[in-house]
């Protein structure tokens, strides 16, 4: 009887994932749950986290670029809490209420979502937001109600300049407010962003239950968020982490893969998760001719930048809020880290291309040195500084690029693809990366279910 029992034993399907950012790590989270895979994930550099990482900076360290997260991001926070972290502790999270200052004119713009229910909360916030003109705020409700009639949908693409023209918005509420908002979601202008991507996003903040549009400050660095309690999960449940390992090579042969390539060393496995950032995934598979239509996909992406400015002041300074926006400098929104207890640091992120790209490191630091300065005119100079630029942070979400994003799968058997960039309908974020993640393991599971072979 017991010899009969050890013969039945299910073969593991051995699954690598290659790419150890929010979506390849969510792919392995969620196969770690299903003992019938034996899950490799290989990541090339030290660190996990990808475009979300832990960077040393002073005693504490900082993110790679401050990051924010919103109610909406349930697949994220989801996962975050199944690990075991506790939401309430690690995030500070309030109600929408966002400040956009303008010191040269001296100009405060104050959207504070009220506590009816959606979409009356966010409706409200428009038609008595401070700092529109009554022209404005009546536009505004119009586009506000408008999008809810239609479902936050329309057929085609165009670009959300477009949208802002077709729904009547006044160019000077363009300029001081769905600007700023259309580069914080997508990190691309208006008059080159997705309106598709764009709706969506509102959609999933605005229509369905007040607290989606809640805004969530991280009060620990991004490791501590999903990288540790990811690795602590994935290794109970008796997979592998290879950190420092940079894949070269994937070895396929007629339509099926094989396995890939590291360190001239064959490694075979039955699937593989490529969860890479796009360009790296086009590297990867530029040399298939099996995959000519998804190299011509990637080839066809472009990128963005985030630049973030990491400023130390003595310990007194602050801003008495998180996060406020910035117009008419090049500083756009200025994170206040003493809820991170880095009292005195504040983090100034500029999205997307800017003349701020011609100034190097120190002629940037004076300039927003200056910037901060006219808001906050008692603020001393700033103690010690570091700039990081992103020059691929996200992809440039342009009109028609949902029509370009490749699914989880691929025409080689075996290939999978998981990452921000993927078919998820989201702008390059967190949640699309998870989004993919957790989708691609889901495929990847209902696919060999009914294939598992005994031996
Ligand atoms: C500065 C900045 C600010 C941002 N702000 C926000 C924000 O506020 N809110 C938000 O939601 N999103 C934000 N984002 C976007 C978000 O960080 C990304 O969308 C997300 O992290 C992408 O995750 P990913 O797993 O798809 O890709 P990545 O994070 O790029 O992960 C891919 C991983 O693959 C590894 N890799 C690549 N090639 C190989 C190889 N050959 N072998 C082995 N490993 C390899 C890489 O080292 C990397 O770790 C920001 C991004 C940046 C850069």
């Amino acid at each position: 009887m017991a010899a009969t029992e050890s013969k039945i034993e299910i073969k593991k399907q051995r699954v690598i994932i290659i790419g150890g950012g929010w979506a390849g790590l969510a792919a392995a989270v969620e196969l770690s749950r299903h003992s019938e895979f034996k899950v490799t994930l290989y990541e090339a550099a030290r660190q996990l986290g990808g475009r979300a990482r832990r960077v040393p900076f002073n005693e504490q360290g900082v993110d790679n670029g401050q990051h924010l997260l919103i109610g909406a991001y349930k697949d994220t926070l989801t996962l975050i809490e199944s690990l075991g972290v506790n939401l309430e502790e690690k995030f500070l999270r309030q109600p929408l209420d966002l400040t956009i200052r303008s010191p040269l004119k001296r100009q405060t713009i104050k959207l504070k979502a009220s506590r009816l229910p959606a979409p009356m909360h966010l409706l409200m916030a428009l038609l008595s937001c401070r700092g529109f003109s009554l022209i404005e705020r009546i536009r505004a409700l119009q586009f506000g109600t408008r999008l809810f009639m239609h479902g936050f949908k329309f057929k085609g693409d165009i670009s959300v300049a477009e949208l802002m023209y077709r729904y009547r918005q006044p160019k000077s509420l363009v300029e001081k407010f769905w600007g700023p908002l259309c580069i914080a979601i997508m990190n691309t202008p208006v008059a080159q962003a997705s309106a598709s991507v764009f709706l969506r996003v509102l959609h999933d903040c605005f229509r369905n239950h007040q607290q989606d549009s809640d805004l969530l400050f991280a009060k620990d660095n991004l490791g501590k968020l999903l990288p540790d309690p990811a690795t602590d999960f994935i290794e109970k449940n008796n997979n592998t982490i290879k950190l420092g390992q940079r894949i070269t090579h994937l070895e396929i042969d007629k339509g099926k893969l094989y396995g890939m390539m590291i360190d001239d060393q064959m490694v075979d496995a039955d699937h593989i998760i490529l969860a890479t950032s796009p360009s790296a995934c086009h590297r990867l598979i530029s040399d298939q001719p099996d995959l000519k239509q998804l190299e011509q996909q990637l080839a066809s992406y472009h990128y963005q930048p985030i630049c973030t400015i990491y400023l130390q002041y003595p310990p007194e300074v602050s801003t008495g809020s998180p996060m406020i926006g910035i117009l008419g400098g090049y500083a756009q929104w200025l994170f206040d880290r003493s809820i991170y207890g880095q009292d005195g640091l504040m983090a100034v992120v500029i999205s997307s291309e800017g003349p701020h790209m011609e100034l190097d490191n120190e002629q940037l630091i004076e300039q927003i040195s200056k910037e901060l300065s006219l808001l906050y005119p008692d603020w001393p100079a700033p103690e010690t500084s570091m700039v990081i630029r992103e020059k691929r942070a996200t992809f440039h979400c342009s009109p028609d690029i949902n029509e370009n994003r490749p699914d989880n799968t691929t025409p080689v058997e075996g290939l999978w693809l998981a990452g921000d960039y993927t078919n998820t309908g989201y702008p390059a974020t967190l949640e699309g990366a998870v989004r993919s993640g957790l989708e691609c393991a889901h495929q990847l599971i209902d696919k060999l279910k009914p294939e598992q072979t005994t031996g």
